[in-house]
């Protein structure tokens, strides 16, 4: 007999986008690896596609999220323990990220002497890192902040010969024990202050020398930070104030007699989104630190790693945007509404394609900035490197909220629910904008490059000039963006009108380059030529719309 209770089948809800190669369906994504200079990893990172791709790390990127980690700050018998514990599948998401080595590749060249960088190593660390922040974000902040940490330590040669081999390893640990006895190890950062993130000027932790003190010496270190996240990390760069000014430390989890260093964890955010991580406020109870280059020298010295962790914030939300992107794609291609497929309507067509443009771009911008990367001695990868750093990390993460909002949209209520992933994209999409230097510190750094390396300014500007090529619009764009550098009284006022209009001129550059004419065509007469819009799925009228979208998530 039939069920009496059944009321009804399911229809027409899309199957759940997992099990999908997140390299080879992406092409903005495989054309820009090989076009920057990563070409040699290709094989490499389609077998990592497929491993962040399937459903059981899409599961794993759920878990981790659903099941925060939690601060243990003693035992069942009050001994101090600073301990956070995660979920099993947080883990898993570390074990595979280092595994494929996105903590270190790019510094791989240094485990043996006399060794050139493979070519395209960062483009390659910056494709896994697109990929493996889709299986699940959080992670991705200590493993980021480790392969940023490495100039830093760089400049203190006995204190990176001491930790860089530990951070080379391949193996994740994730063991609470000195790092002498690890099998890997994690670095941190710690800047950010109750009074200031931005203004570290501000910083009133104090660092005071044990002896004489001076490059590689110990330091007592008193005080807190307001946001240090990946606690479990097994050394953190701090900034305190030293005799001789604001400098930076490397204050480890252990000393060397094998007890705990006093790095006292207070509590642990409670955070819109990026749930896996742990952020963590901590006081420093007299620990011991470690003195990273001179005195005096902290801005300078961690700025390295900043910049390295700004490079992944745009990769990251690229890699982000994609993933929202590509969910509303494959779910419009299933569902149907008024008889026919929502792919096939034309203002849905409209909306999605808009939002593919914005993602390729960002795709494009973010694999050139990481091919700057790559030519350390070039002095116009130098250049591209200084000045479009906040350019594109201020466009690209910019993007991001709007970008996973709209593409929620196109799933209907289905997007709007923690089951499916929409709902976590979005919370987290906000977070690569803010930290690692916020908006207006992003437009703030590209004035100073204005007025302190006018030649740095006069490279990419050439660069620029020569790629705008033939094109009437970005020709157009790019002596707009020279009457705005003309007037240096406004740019203070100008500062994030200048930063877009920069970035949108980089991108537009590359992608009449080298993308086809259908994503060209229209990203510029949008972004670039076309009238102020508020909303995505607009002035695409002529457009290839549906070449756009079977662009964005090939079959
Ligand atoms: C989840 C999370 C994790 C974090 N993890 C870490 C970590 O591991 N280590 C760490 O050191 N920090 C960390 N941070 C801190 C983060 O880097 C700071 O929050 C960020 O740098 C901004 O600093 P602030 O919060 O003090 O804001 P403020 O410095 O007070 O800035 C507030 C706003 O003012 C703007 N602003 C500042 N100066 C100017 C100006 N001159 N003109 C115009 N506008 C200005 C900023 O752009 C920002 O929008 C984390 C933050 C978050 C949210």
């Amino acid at each position: 007999m039939e069920n009496p209770f059944v009321t009804h089948e399911v229809l027409n809800q899309s199957p759940p986008f997992e099990d999908v190669n997140l390299f080879t369906t992406d092409l903005a994504l495989t054309e820009a690896v090989s076009r920057e200079g990563g070409g040699g990893a290709v094989k490499r990172l389609a077998a990592f596609g497929e491993v962040c791709g399937s459903a059981s790390a899409f599961e794993r990127g759920r878990l981790a999220n659903d099941n925060p980690p939690r601060l243990k700050p003693f035992d069942s018998k009050g001994h101090r323990l600073d301990l956070i514990e995660f979920h099993p599948a947080y883990h898993e998401c570390m074990a595979v990220s280092v595994a494929e080595g996105l903590h270190c590749s790019a510094w791989d060249h240094l485990a043996t002497p006399d060794t050139k960088p493979a070519p395209g190593a960062n483009v390659a660390r910056s494709a896994g890192t697109y990929m493996a922040i889709q299986m699940e974000a959080g992670h991705q902040c200590p493993i980021t902040m480790t392969n940023a940490a490495v100039p830093t330590l760089l400049l203190q040669p006995d204190i990176a010969g001491e930790w860089l081999p530990r951070i080379f390893s391949r193996e994740y640990d994730k063991s609470l024990k000195p790092a002498s006895a690890k099998r890997g190890a994690t670095i941190g950062m710690g800047m950010t202050e109750k009074q200031g993130g931005t203004d570290v000027r501000a910083n009133t932790t104090a660092a005071v020398p044990v002896g004489a003190g001076g490059p590689g010496a110990v330091y007592i270190v008193t005080g807190h930070k307001w946001f240090m996240s990946a606690p479990m990390c097994d050394a953190f760069l701090v900034l305190a104030q030293a005799p001789g000014g604001l400098s930076c430390l490397l204050l480890p989890r252990f000393l060397p007699d094998g007890t705990l260093n006093t790095l006292r964890f207070q509590r642990l955010k409670d955070k819109l989104g990026n749930r896996s991580n742990a952020s963590s406020e901590v006081e420093f109870q007299a620990a011991h630190g470690w003195l990273i280059g001179e005195e005096g020298r902290g801005v300078p010295n961690i700025i390295e790693m900043v910049t390295g962790t700004r490079l992944d914030c745009a990769v990251g939300s690229a890699g982000l945007m994609r993933l929202a992107l590509a969910n509303a794609i494959h779910h419009c291609r299933h569902r149907t509404a008024f008889q026919r497929k929502l792919i096939d309507q034309p203002l849905m067509t409209q909306v999605l394609a808009d939002l593919a443009l914005d993602v390729e771009a960002a795709t494009a911008l973010s694999f050139r900035l990481s091919r700057s990367f790559d030519r350390v001695s070039d002095p116009h990868a130098a250049a591209w490197r200084r000045l479009m750093t906040p350019v594109t990390k201020y466009w690209v993460c910019k993007l991001g909220p709007a970008v996973a909002y709209e593409a929620m949209e196109c799933m209907g209520g289905n997007g709007y629910v923690e089951e499916g992933p929409m709902a976590r994209l979005y919370r987290e999409l906000p977070l690569n904008a803010i930290w690692e230097g916020s908006g207006n510190v992003m437009a703030l750094d590209l004035l100073r490059v204005l007025q302190r390396e006018p030649e740095t300014l006069e490279i990419v500007i050439d660069d620029l000039s020569s790629a705008v090529g033939g094109d009437r619009h970005l020709k157009a764009h790019l002596a707009r963006v020279q009457t705005m550098l003309q007037e240096p009284r406004l740019l203070d006022r100008r500062g994030r009108a200048l930063i877009e209009a920069l970035a949108v001129l980089g991108a537009g550059t590359i992608l009449r380059a080298h993308a086809p004419a259908y994503v060209a065509d229209p990203f510029i007469a949008t972004r670039v030529a076309g009238a102020a819009r508020q909303t995505y799925g607009q002035g695409l009228d002529t457009a290839d719309t549906r070449a756009i979208v079977e662009r964005a998530l090939a079959a």
